[in-house]
């Protein structure tokens, strides 16, 4: 690097006090390029009852780790964790600041680079070091080409896409520093709040971490298609999900999305049932090990990225599938 900033700085995101798995992946991300360019992995949380965070991400690959545990971080609220965390990253001097591409990740990242006057990558899939400077890449138009993009300035800022990284196996004998930080925020300073929050309860398996994802698009025909695909779903201990255009539709809850613009998910199997395969939603499901498809059009986009395709009505298939699948399990 130019200048004396070196090692990664990963913001690792905590739900119910638990490091959430994209937090994970990205130490491993971090572990595997300090281990190109040098420098130590910095994990740093924010959050309260983070009394085995800090055992959590060494055991994952932090080399140190800054815990922010106060009530005031309970919930996510950039204007509140920006000015520790820039406190921080002032203080630790990384090269690269690692952050999540979730809501709370995409709506920080920005004004964190504001702030430190740097430059930040958003949505990027792998990162790479050539001659000691980090590469992001990410999708580009659509999901129909990459880019590649490096910055002069230090450090440089990038939110990673989920599962686009693998977490390391925790190693429990692994040693770090662990460090709370007293919080320098001025409440006072904050000007806008949050007058109500509304958790979506979440139903069975979560999309990330299932191993079969049903995803369902427009030939569904109607929200009841979700319906089969959500009996299928619980039949086979897997998650739906679902095409922006379904979600715009109101025939599923917004969190289906799965896309460029939506979640990332990628499965041992991902079944696409009515989707077309447009370039912003494979983005976020091109990565699944086998992609099996229902269209009625053999032409359909998405038989290109499919190991298998089904040709027909999915209003017949599905329930047809959801009975076979009732037989074998009885
Ligand atoms: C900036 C931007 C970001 C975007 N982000 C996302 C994103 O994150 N996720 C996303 O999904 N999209 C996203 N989109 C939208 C995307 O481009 C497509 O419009 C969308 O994915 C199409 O959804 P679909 O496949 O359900 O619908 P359609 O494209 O209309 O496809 C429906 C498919 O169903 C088939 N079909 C019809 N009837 C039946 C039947 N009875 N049985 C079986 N098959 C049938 C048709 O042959 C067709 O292939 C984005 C677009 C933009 C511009």
């Amino acid at each position: 690097m130019t200048d004396n900033k070196s090692g990664v700085l990963v913001v690792v995101e905590v739900e119910d006090s638990q490091p959430i798995d994209l937090g994970l992946e990205m130490l491993a991300l971090a572990r595997r390029l300090t281990g190109i360019m040098g420098g130590t992995v910095t994990a740093v949380a924010f959050g309260t009852g983070l009394e085995t965070t800090g055992e959590t991400l060494t055991a994952y690959g932090a080399d140190q780790v800054l815990l922010n545990d106060n009530e005031i971080f309970t919930n996510f609220h950039a204007e509140a964790w920006l000015p520790d965390l820039s406190k921080i990253i002032t203080e630790v001097e990384p090269a690269l600041v690692l952050i999540g591409h979730s809501e709370s990740g995409t709506d920080l990242a920005p004004r964190l680079a504001f702030r430190l006057d740097v430059d930040v990558a958003t949505g990027c899939e792998s990162i790479d070091i050539v001659n000691g400077r980090p590469h992001m890449t990410r999708s580009c138009f659509g999901g129909l080409a990459r880019e590649v993009i490096t910055f002069t300035k230090t450090p440089a800022l990038a939110t990673i896409r989920s599962k686009s990284q693998q977490a390391l196996v925790p190693d429990m004998k692994r040693s770090a520093e662990i460090k709370h930080v007293s919080s320098i925020l001025d409440v006072n300073a904050i000007r806008t709040r949050v007058v109500n929050r509304d958790r979506e309860k979440a139903v069975g398996v979560q999309m990330e971490s299932a191993k079969v994802v049903i995803g369902g698009g427009l030939g569904l025909g109607g929200p009841e298609g979700f319906k089969t695909l959500n009996e299928i779903a619980e039949l086979v201990d897997g998650a739906v999900g679902a095409s922006r255009a379904a979600c715009d539709l109101d025939w599923c809850p917004r969190s289906y999305q799965i896309g460029l613009s939506g979640r990332t998910v990628a499965p041992e199997l991902y079944i696409a049932v009515g989707i077309s395969g447009a370039s912003h939603h494979m983005a976020g499901c091109g990565n699944s090990k086998t992609i099996v498809s229902v269209n009625s059009d053999p032409k359909a986009e998405i038989f290109k990225s499919s190991r298998f395709g089904i040709v027909g009505n999915s209003q017949e298939i599905m329930p047809a599938l959801a009975e076979e699948i009732r037989k074998l399990k009885a």
